[in-house]
């Protein structure tokens, strides 16, 4: 049984009132960090609080006042980089999944700040119902669904990043909901994930150092180089988590993906020691910020050819590299393309869609697609 103490008065109030408010504080007409503020039974719930993914950029949090309670999709820094400024809104409680939990240090968030989402069920934040379920975009990632919220009760939902295309990470279907916030990062981008791994693969043949994000694509590369019979050599970091992933029994990963991870490590299907300009190398970071990745660049005279995969921020090595033409990309998708938000669309029925991550000059075909009205405006009850 829920404690009532704290939750009695937001409860008779929710009795009256199940009417929601929704305001991008960040996130929304472009890609920049999520946060996302949701009044709803008393209650203000901000979803996520990231930072960048360009280098310095972090959501004007002015006028955002006291917070009760934080909630977080996934550990990627777009979506917690800005936690510090926690104490400035009234230091509340943070909720994420224990795999999320792991990939964030305690020096963002205390441990006595903490407190847990299922993978996917139901729990109360507050004592506000929350429902969740992965996401098949990161180790530990989840959607949230506050369900009856609105004034018709059709419920809410935020999508964090989200992807179908993942052999990894398992995907959950929320439930429907009349307002959805989705993960719009890819606007009109309509290739699927099976075409661009034959396109990854021609091109880094001959040997690549290929950019990944820790906690992202790297494993999932790894695995599906490898069933095209190429031998790619993970960094340490990547090596870590594909011995993770083999291993875990946590449930961010389902038994037949689980028993890959451990043929890769068992069977020799990945390359081991030193990276040589031959080698598929496939290695943290996305960016060639930093990690053997940035060390790779240092050496790039001796041969070594970069490939980036995903958002090529501005003021990163990456950026410079593919504008310069001395490194290629190649995507890789770990956000729905347009096919799958309109099937989104179509499974979870809303009345109201919020296109996060993208400006709207790049979805234009989602806007001529889409079964929902589309919202660009940041603040929205119903
Ligand atoms: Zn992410």
């Amino acid at each position: 049984m829920p404690d009532n103490s704290l939750s009695a008065p937001a409860t008779t109030l929710g009795a009256q009132d199940n009417s929601c408010h929704v305001r991008a504080v960040s996130g929304l007409g472009a890609k920049s960090p999520a946060a996302f503020l949701v009044e709803y039974r008393g209650k203000r719930l901000l979803m996520d609080l990231g930072a960048g993914p360009e280098p310095g950029v972090r959501p004007d949090l002015t006028g955002l006042g006291q917070i009760d309670a934080i909630c977080l999709s996934h550990a990627h820094g777009d979506h917690v980089g800005a936690l510090d400024a926690r104490g400035d809104h009234g230091n509340p409680p943070v909720w994420a999944t224990a795999a999320t939990w792991g990939q964030i240090d305690t020096a963002l968030v205390p441990q006595e700040a903490r407190r847990l989402l299922p993978l996917k069920g139901s729990t109360e934040v507050l004592g506000t119902p929350v429902m969740t379920g992965r996401t098949g975009h990161a180790p530990g990632g989840v959607w949230l669904h506050l369900p009856g919220a609105g004034r018709e009760g059709g419920g809410f939902t935020y999508m964090g990043d989200w992807t179908v295309e993942s052999d990894l990470f398992p995907f959950d279907m929320p439930p429907q909901a009349d307002f959805l916030i989705d993960d719009a990062s890819y606007g009109n981008r309509d290739q699927s994930l099976a075409d661009q791994i034959g396109a990854l693969a021609e091109a880094a043949r001959e040997g690549a150092v290929l950019c990944v994000p820790a906690a992202g694509r790297g494993p999932e590369m790894a695995l599906r180089l490898a069933a095209l019979g190429l031998r790619p050599l993970p960094c340490p970091v990547i090596r870590r988590e594909i011995e993770a992933l083999a291993t875990d029994d946590s449930g961010i990963i389902d038994a037949a993906p689980r028993a890959a991870m451990a043929a890769l490590l068992k069977d020799g299907q990945l390359a081991g020691g030193a990276p040589t300009p031959q080698d598929i190398v496939i290695t943290t970071d996305a960016n060639a910020e930093s990690g053997l990745a940035a060390d790779l660049l240092a050496r790039r005279e001796e041969g070594f050819r970069f490939i980036f995969t995903g958002y090529v921020p501005p003021g990163t090595p990456a950026e410079r590299l593919v504008a310069a033409k001395q490194a290629l990309w190649c995507g890789w998708n770990v956000h729905p393309c347009l096919g799958d938000m309109l099937w989104l669309q179509r499974e979870i029925k809303p009345r109201w869609v919020m296109p996060a991550f993208v400006k709207p000059a790049s979805a234009s075909k989602l806007a001529e697609a889409s079964h929902a009205t589309l919202l660009w405006e940041p603040g929205f009850r119903f």
